[in-house]
């Protein structure tokens, strides 16, 4: 084990960790200047189970029913040895029959329903280089649950896309399998948007494993195949869409992400994020000990966290608390841009607080807002 992951170790405590995964990644697109959730995610953090465990509302969790409704249509589609999905990729990705074949990663060399991830990935990753050398005539043309790993911040991460497609001269599609509807040929925009930066993800993990292999990354396409419920039906429809920016974004914002070690390093001595579970695995580490663990890395609010992190309520009190602009909006902290905090505002507008040469700027436009405020308040009194 590296020392890497000794010390990620030892920051999730006994719990084992949560991978990165496909809503995980996309998140970053939606918020990567957050060093908090950049660490919870790289150290594996399950933010799902600090949220419970601190009272707070979890905005992210589906009900029992909506989970087991998209399992159902998962299932439905890839039954019998992808028999639904294939017709439907063939004409997608335009095969002919005879290359189209099935292969479940998810249970290799194991009579257990799920394979060790390292495991899988290894025969993922023999499987598609195999192919993608032609070394041998293997038919194969769709892997089920591969396993794929992406450099995330310096560290890699394990990612599960639904299906890998291959044709038989090499291009690789990504395949997810959404249960939100397309109706009439269209879905839910934001959801799709979301449902390709997810598919982005393995894209870029897939080109990696190209590239390790000193091959062109080009062969992996930009065009993401994605399988939803066609109309008010349970009838699957297959739907190829570019994903060329969604792919150009997460690669910037993965660029961009500051690299682990420098996070680690600004943790103080002895912080650790372990939730403790007692013998009935229900966490016994005191509430304010976990707030204050949390409380030793940089978060970055915006009132849109709570579509895509767990933490938002967490987050949005604390910003309250402490006053700060982002607890206001995104749009008001990048107007106050160099203003940390609401006193700190107020004091510039009346003077209690001097402004520095970066703040005039702002301080000048703050005063006129107020006297704009004030005459408006005067002419409706
Ligand atoms: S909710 Fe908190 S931890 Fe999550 S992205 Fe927002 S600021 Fe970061």
């Amino acid at each position: 084990m590296s020392s890497l992951d000794t010390r990620l170790g030892v920051l999730r405590g006994t719990a084992p960790p949560i991978p990165h995964n496909a809503r995980t990644l996309a998140a970053l697109t939606a918020n990567p200047s957050c060093d908090r959730r950049s660490l919870l995610d790289a150290v594996g953090i399950d933010k799902d189970a600090l949220a419970a465990h601190l009272g707070l509302p979890r905005p992210l969790r589906k009900s029992q029913l909506a989970l087991d409704y998209g399992l159902a249509f998962e299932r439905k589609v890839t039954a019998q040895a992808g028999a639904p999905l294939v017709p439907l990729l063939r004409q997608a990705l335009c095969l002919t029959p005879s290359e189209v074949s099935y292969e479940d990663v998810n249970s290799v060399g194991s009579d257990d329903d799920k394979s060790p991830l390292k495991l899988r990935r290894a025969h993922t990753r023999s499987r598609i280089l195999s192919a993608a050398h032609r070394r041998t005539d293997d038919p194969r043309t769709l892997l089920d649950h591969p396993v794929l790993r992406l450099t995330v911040a310096g560290h890699q991460a394990y990612l599960e896309p639904d299906i890998i497609a291959f044709q038989r001269d090499g291009l690789f599609h990504v395949v997810e399998i959404k249960s939100f509807p397309v109706i009439h040929g269209q879905p839910d925009p934001i959801k799709a948007n979301a449902a390709l930066t997810q598919a982005a993800a393995y894209v870029l993990a897939l080109r990696e494993l190209l590239a390790s292999d000193d091959l062109p990354t080009d062969r992996v396409s930009d065009t993401v195949i994605l399988v939803n419920p066609r109309n008010f039906t349970r009838h699957p429809t297959a739907t190829p869409f570019r994903a060329h920016k969604q792919i150009k974004n997460l690669s910037r914002h993965l660029g961009r992400l500051r690299r682990l070690p420098e996070l680690l390093d600004k943790l103080p001595p002895g912080t650790t994020f372990d939730l403790a579970p007692g013998p009935d695995q229900r966490p016994t580490r005191p509430r304010g000990e976990l707030v204050a663990a949390l409380a030793t890395v940089r978060p970055y609010y915006t009132p849109g966290c709570r579509h895509h992190c767990d933490l938002a309520f967490h987050c949005r009190a604390e910003a309250r608390n402490q006053g700060r602009t982002e607890a206001l909006g995104a749009r008001v902290r990048d107007d106050l841009a160099g203003i940390d905090t609401i006193a700190t505002a107020l004091a510039l507008i009346d003077g209690h607080l001097h402004p520095s040469r970066d703040q005039k700027d702002i301080t000048q436009a703050l005063r006129h807002a107020q006297r704009i405020h004030a005459d408006l308040q005067t002419d409706s009194a």
